[in-house]
Order: C-alpha cells, then sequence, then structure tokens
C-alpha cells in the first residue's frame, strides 16, 4: 500500500493518532509540539508548531514509529490508567494493541511514515486555512468599517466557466448578506472555496489600491492573497510533482504572512500540516485530495446504511458493492483522455457551410460538431465561455466546436486587448478557428460596458 490520503478524524481511527489533542499534533514530527502545551523552558530539538522551516522537523521513520508503540506497550503494564492516558497525550498516539501499527502483517504491506498524504483539500478548504483566513479577513475588514455588501455586488457580476455552473452559483453567493449571529463564523463548502477565491483576489487587488488602506488591512489582505490555491491545483494534475518547489516556497511565504498578520496564536495545527505537502508531492508524484471520497460518501452510505450488524466480513462485502458499482459507473462513461467533443452531432448545413468558407475546404466531408468540449482531460469549454488561448496567444469566447478528418477545432470570437490589465475588448465581428488543443483554461470573468474582465488564475504551463 503506497499512500493512505485522509482527513485527520481517519488518521485517529486508522492509527490512533491523537492529532490537535495530543501535545504533538503531527503524526510525523517527533518533535513538533502544540504552542498552547510547550512548557516556557522548551529546548531545541523541540520546536513549536508554529515553526515555518521545515528543516528544523524530526519526521519519524518505520523504527522509530515501532519504537513509540512498544513504549506505550511496556508502560501500560505499569502505569495507572491517568498515569497512561497522560503518556498518550504526551506522546500523540493511543495505546492500541488491536491496531493498525501494532499489525506486523499490515506493516509489511505500508510504511504509514511513506504512504501518509496530508489531505490539503481538508486542510485548506475544510474548515481549513482558507476559511481561517477569511473569517479573520472579514474581521479586519469589519473593524475598518469596509460593507460586506461591496464584495457582494463585485462577486454578483461573475460569470463562472459553464462546466463549474452549480458551483460557480454558490460561489457567486458566499458573500451574501445574511443575518447571522454575531459570534457566526463564516463559511463555505470546499468546492464553493476553490470558485470562490479567484474573485475574491480580483476584489482584494483592487481593493488594497485605495488610498488610505491600514497596515492592518493591507497584512490581513496580503496574507489572504498569498492562499496558494492556484498551485495545489496544479499539484494536483498529472506530473504535479514539477511544481512541488513552488509549492513549498508558497506554502511557507504565506504561513509567515499569515503569522505576521494575525499572531502565533491563530496558527492552526493545519497550518503545521501542509508544511509536509511539498514533500509529500516529491514522493507521491501527485497531490492527490479527499474531494471524491467526500463524493462517494453516499455510494458507501447507500450499503452500509442497511446492515444492522457488523459481523467479520461485513466491510469485505461493502467493499465488493462499491467495486461492483464502480466497475458498472465506469462501463458507462466514455473517457476522453485528451480533448475530444462532448456529446457531438453531425454538422448542420449552416455549420458545414461557415466551416467551407472561412477555412477555404472543398469537398463533403463528415462534420461532428457540439457546444461543449474537453480541451483537458475533464476540463470542458462550452459555447458562451471565454477562454485563455495559447495559439493565437488571446482570450476569446467560444463559439461551437468541430471535428472533422482529423481535427479538433474551435470557432472563437476574439477579444481585443485594452490598457487595463486582465480586461479585453469584448468583439463579435473578429472569428476564427483554434485549435481546441490550444484552449488553456476556461475563464471566470465579468462583462459591463462591452468590457470583459478576467479573474486571473494560473494555468499549467506545457
Ligand atoms: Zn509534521
Amino acid at each position: 500500500m503506497k499512500m493512505v490520503v485522509s482527513d485527520e478524524a481517519a488518521l485517529k481511527a486508522m492509527f490512533q493518532h491523537k492529532g490537535a489533542s495530543g501535545k504533538l499534533p503531527c503524526m510525523l514530527c517527533r518533535n513538533v509540539v502544540l504552542r498552547r502545551y510547550a512548557p516556557d523552558d522548551m529546548a531545541a530539538p523541540l520546536v513549536l508548531h508554529t515553526c515555518t522551516d521545515e528543516s528544523r522537523f524530526l519526521q519519524h521513520d518505520l523504527p522509530s514509529l515501532l519504537n513509540l508503540v512498544r513504549h506505550l506497550e511496556a508502560r501500560s503494564t505499569v502505569l495507572n490508567k491517568g498515569q497512561m492516558s497522560e503518556l498518550e497525550t504526551a506522546l500523540g498516539f493511543n495505546r492500541a494493541p488491536l491496531g493498525v501499527l501494532s499489525s506486523e502483517t499490515v506493516l509489511d504491506h505500508m510504511d504509514p511514515t511513506k504512504a501518509l498524504l496530508y489531505d490539503w483539500m481538508h486542510c485548506y478548504v475544510v474548515g481549513g486555512l482558507f476559511q481561517l483566513e477569511v473569517n479573520l479577513l472579514m474581521g479586519v475588514l469589519a473593524e475598518a468599517k469596509v460593507k460586506m455588501s461591496d464584495l457582494d455586488t463585485f462577486f454578483q457580476q461573475f460569470q463562472w466557466p459553464k462546466s463549474l455552473e452549480s458551483k460557480g452559483a454558490g460561489a457567486k453567493k458566499v458573500f451574501e448578506h445574511k443575518k447571522k449571529a454575531k459570534d457566526d463564523e463564516w463559511k463555505s463548502s470546499a468546492s464553493e472555496a476553490l470558485s470562490a477565491f479567484p474573485v475574491l483576489r480580483a476584489w482584494l487587488d483592487d481593493f488594497r489600491k485605495r488610498p488610505g488602506i491600514s497596515e492592518k488591512v493591507q497584512g490581513s489582505i496580503r496574507s489572504c492573497l498569498a492562499l496558494c490555491r492556484d498551485l495545489l491545483l496544479l499539484c494536483s494534475t498529472d506530473n504535479g510533482a514539477r511544481y512541488a518547489n513552488d509549492l513549498r516556497m508558497a506554502i511557507v511565504r504565506h504561513l509567515n504572512l499569515f503569522q505576521q498578520a494575525h499572531g502565533l496564536h491563530r496558527f492552526i495545527p493545519k497550518a503545521h500540516l501542509v508544511l509536509h505537502l511539498a514533500t509529500m508531492l516529491e514522493r507521491h508524484g501527485q497531490l492527490v485530495s479527499c474531494f471524491v471520497h467526500e463524493r462517494r460518501h453516499k455510494e458507501l452510505k447507500r450499503f452500509a446504511n442497511e446492515l444492522d450488524n457488523f459481523q467479520a466480513g461485513a466491510e469485505k462485502h461493502i467493499m465488493r458493492e462499491m467495486i461492483l458499482c464502480h466497475i458498472d459507473d465506469m462501463s458507462n462513461m466514455d473517457v476522453i483522455n485528451e480533448v475530444g467533443l462532448i456529446d457531438a452531432k453531425p454538422a448542420t448545413a449552416d455549420v458545414i457551410a461557415h466551416v467551407r468558407a472561412t477555412l477555404g475546404l472543398g469537398g463533403a466531408r463528415p462534420m461532428q460538431v457540439s457546444g461543449k468540449a474537453y480541451f483537458r482531460p475533464n476540463r470542458a469549454a462550452h459555447t458562451g465561455d471565454v477562454v485563455v488561448v495559447a495559439e493565437p496567444e488571446s482570450i476569446a469566447e467560444v463559439a461551437y466546436h468541430v471535428a472533422f478528418d482529423n481535427y479538433l477545432l474551435t470557432c472563437v470570437l476574439f477579444y481585443e486587448e485594452v490598457m487595463t490589465e486582465n480586461c479585453f475588448r469584448v468583439r463579435r465581428d473578429r472569428v476564427g478557428f483554434i485549435r481546441t488543443r490550444d484552449i488553456k483554461a476556461a475563464c471566470i470573468f465579468s462583462e459591463k460596458d462591452g468590457i470583459c474582465r478576467v479573474a486571473p488564475q494560473m494555468f499549467e504551463a506545457d
């Protein structure tokens, strides 16, 4: 077993690691102590969990982890219950004689110190660093008398790519004013957080240039803007490991800016966990997150909820049901690895005439057409979407996609560059064809008075 990706609750269930309720909040680090438990006279090699220097972490290997397990076992024969519980809190693990870490069979197949991949989704966008950051920022902005309705109005102007429409609809409303209790936290779902961030970033980028913004507000904004949402997404793609160094630097930079803006007392244990992500990415080649696991929860529960008696073999039985479902799902799916039309239909005479006239093609050839196409695995561009094009380098609106012979082309309306950064003049008269594979990204954008403003995002380099 090469990789274990999970949230903290699952680490607790699998390895009996105490997480943030122990003194050592990270399962991998032997010397990283939660700040609230740290003695005043704490000395090296111990470091606080607020330390952002990865080189100072002393990490477990399998033998050291097994020593810890044996130590807990040996002490359990001489300590009373209270003393034992204290020792477990101090070491960050519970004694579990029947647990995974006590099983030679399991450990023959898995080294947890190498297999672990912290889930960036839970660390950042499920009650994680993103939500914390936005809550702190909103507090600072409220103090500075900034109205949240300003932010909401800005969000209302934006459109998300059609393939993200349901997530975009949620993202659009994240700052909608609701009457809340005073201590009520600002919340968002994980996918709303990811979809909303580029627009929040665009708003903050405008806002910080206004005159008279205090250093305190500027500090909060710098920290928020440093959240590495785009890099995390890039690291989650094939060959994500090529961004490992960028990610390492971006995470450290963000956490340092966070500490400057909000102080060490706001530094949550998850903020330590993300300091491992770059090294884990190098080891595994790609960041895997729990988005898919969370989506499949309901599938699992469909079977598990029917069982009221968990006898030996029940888990195996559920796994079989899950695998059968999965095979069935996959067998009904068109897997498109690179580019391709979605829901293609034979082209109408109008389209055929348009393609022929524009490209100067003669003769009859079968053509397929669609308003939707994949331009990368799982990324779709629809009619009306505004896209970043690599060749010719431009921003354009998608009209339709067409496939004939060995070609897959997209008919686009090229927008015109204007002097303002990230803004383009909407043009309907500059029609052309591009290779669909030259679409780099579908944009989040707003359109007003004939000017399209794109909320910038990083996209994959070739
Ligand atoms: Zn650690």
